[in-house]
């Protein structure tokens, strides 16, 4: 029974190694592209905020155009009355109007002619802002082409690994498997051979008594120095079926 479960356990050690090293193949491409990832949002936010700030000061120049045009219309209706006044406080009362709005129709001009001066600028960053976005999401189309093609090379094998370690989780007490994923938080190789009285993994020396206790098979032992499980050199391994069998 323990020696079942330590042979399960040496499989599931064995197949991570494996399934670590394809990993590492595809080196820092993941990293890639989630940070290239990243970085086209960012400058697709860039540019839709360019875009936004466009359309409020084209609004906002629409509504001052509208405005302007209100202000001329009034101006010559009051310059119209204004010969038609009966005395001089109502000529005068018409001038001061007028002024008014010729003074707030300085202003409505200045600010039509100031979103000009914006929209030009923002428009020459939104083009630049579209460019870097663009040059961004051509760069991670060919990480994700590099990695997709890496990755599907190695599909078939990490597929078949990834079975053959779900049957023998399953085969597993739940706290042997508690224990296995625990240690392997600390230590990708979980269960190793006793060599030469060491483990493997750390080359700590292991008592000979242990290991005398250890080949009867009743109870599983891990090493005291690094926590990782512990199996005697002469215990058969079981074979690992890979997708591409040498
Ligand atoms: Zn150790």
């Amino acid at each position: 029974m323990v020696l079942e479960q330590l042979q399960f356990l040496a499989a599931i050690a064995q197949i991570d190694n494996h399934l670590a090293e394809l990993q590492e193949e595809l080196g820092d491409l993941p990293h890639q592209v989630k940070a290239l990832e990243k970085e086209v949002r960012s400058r697709q936010q860039a540019v839709d905020a360019t875009q936004k700030h466009i359309d409020d000061i084209l609004q906002t120049r629409a509504h001052a155009k509208i405005r302007a045009q209100e202000l001329v219309d009034k101006q010559r209706k009051l310059s119209e009355q204004q010969f038609q006044v009966r005395n001089n406080r109502e000529f005068d009362a018409l001038t001061k109007e007028v002024e008014m709005l010729k003074a707030e129709l300085r202003e409505v001009e200045k600010t039509i002619s100031s979103t000009m001066i914006t929209e030009e600028n923002l428009r020459r960053m939104y083009e630049a802002q579209l460019a870097d976005m663009e040059e961004a999401r051509e760069r991670l189309a060919e990480r994700e082409h590099e990695l997709h093609n890496l990755s599907s090379e190695h599909n078939d094998e990490i597929n078949e690994l990834l079975s053959q370690r779900a049957d023998l989780l399953a085969k597993l007490p739940k706290n042997l498997v508690v224990q296995y994923e625990h240690i392997r938080e600390y230590h990708n190789d979980v269960a190793v051979v006793i060599r030469k009285n060491c483990c493997s993994g750390c080359f700590n020396a292991v008592p000979p008594q242990r290991i005398v206790e250890m080949r009867t098979y009743k109870t599983i032992f891990t090493c005291e120095s690094c926590g990782r499980i512990l199996y005697p050199e002469e215990m058969q391994l079981l074979p690992i079926h890979s997708y591409n069998a040498e």
